[in-house]
């Protein structure tokens, strides 16, 4: 069997140093935040090529806390995208806010800045896009929108540890950049854990204090803050995975470009990585209109493959109050419909990378 991702190969390779150090965690009692969660903190920041990194309970909860921070209140607009995980979309409704969704664009599968300016009003409080698959979305644009109209960018960078647009790092170009560590992501805890990077030291502050339940001061809370602290262990273990991530992020690097050129004729849309992009490869997503045949002859032949996301977020259930019906975004649309994610992760065997390139190519 040739799985989708193997947690155990990359626990081989580090589970006695993390079980050294999450020992040495429960040793401490240091059970939330505390001096493991703060160097972790330092050596993200500095990864992120940022000058603070505020770490938290989740990926959800950084995105959650950034918008928050950047002043996004109830009865806001927050444009974001509706190919993403529900996280994205869920963090703003959270606030109270309204997500106003724009299409994506059809190569790079990232926010289509094109779309952005029709979707501003006078409500818009922060844009969101979201570097889907381990690749940035087109942040110099997006960029120079946020700036002409005077609102912020908040980068979902969940699934894009260590990519780059143009030289910077996921998570350093705008206002804020949000971190899974959820344990399938390129960088995963022990459980769930996430972080937010920034620049500005007014941001950072104010993050930490809602992580904390509002308060600077024990028992003084000067906002409605949160319990979404990042646990000790989970700083620990962190601290210990981080020191390979670039690494592992090159070992991904590997497998994706190797997949590029196998399937090169293959008759499939592959990944483009922009001109410089670092797509980091959290996914390795292949295109197909003839998708389901081919993820069903694929787990005929017991290799594992996943999706991401068949139903985009305007046509999910929970979130059909937004009133988008299907139509509204093609792309999108499109992508849920033909979108294929290959088995990636850094310690695949690159005989496996072959034997799934031919598989698919046998099929087609
Ligand atoms: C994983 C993910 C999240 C949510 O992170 P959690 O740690 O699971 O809360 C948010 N956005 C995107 C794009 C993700 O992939």
């Amino acid at each position: 069997m040739i799985p989708y991702l193997d947690l155990k190969a990359q626990y081989e390779q580090v589970g006695t140093e993390i079980e050294a150090a999450v020992v040495n965690a429960l040793r401490s009692t240091r059970y939330a935040l505390g001096p493991d969660v703060e160097k972790f903190e330092e050596d993200f920041a500095a990864f992120s090529n940022t000058k603070y990194a505020v770490a938290v309970s989740s990926g959800t909860s950084a995105l959650h806390l950034a918008l928050l921070a950047a002043g996004v209140k109830e009865g806001d607009e927050v444009i974001t995208v509706p190919m993403t995980f529900i996280a994205t979309v869920a963090s703003v409704h959270y606030i109270g806010a309204k997500p106003i969704l724009i299409d994506v664009d059809p190569d790079t599968y990232t926010m289509n800045p094109d779309n952005i300016e029709a979707a501003i009003t006078s409500k818009t409080k922060a844009i969101l896009p979201v570097h889907l698959y381990g690749q940035c979305a087109q942040m110099d644009k997006i960029l120079e929108i946020g700036k002409k109209h005077n609102i912020p960018v908040i980068e979902d960078a969940a699934q894009a540890h260590g990519a780059e647009f143009n030289g910077q790092r996921a998570g350093s170009m705008g206002l804020a950049g949000c971190f899974s560590f959820y344990a399938g992501k390129n960088l995963g805890a022990c459980g769930e854990a996430g972080a937010i990077t920034t620049n500005s030291e007014e941001i950072a502050k104010k993050l930490r204090i809602l992580r904390d339940w509002g308060s600077e001061k024990k028992y003084d809370h000067k906002y409605v803050g949160f319990n979404y602290r990042m646990d000790g262990v989970q700083g620990a273990a962190l601290g210990v995975k981080l020191k390979y991530l670039e690494e592992w992020t090159e070992k991904r690097i590997v497998v994706g470009k190797l997949y590029s050129e196998l399937l090169k004729d293959s008759g499939l849309k592959l990944p483009i990585p922009a001109n410089n992009n670092r797509h980091v490869y959290h996914i390795y997503p292949v295109m197909h209109p003839d998708r389901d045949r081919l993820q069903a002859a694929l787990t005929e032949k017991d290799i594992q493959s996943g999706l991401h996301y068949p139903i985009p977020a305007h046509l999910t259930e929970a979130y059909s109050f937004l009133g988008y019906k299907a139509g509204d975004f093609p792309v999108a649309e499109r992508i849920a419909k033909e979108e294929l994610s290959l088995p990636v992760y850094a310690e695949m065997p690159l005989e496996n990378v072959e034997i799934v390139a031919a598989a698919l190519k046998e099929i087609i």
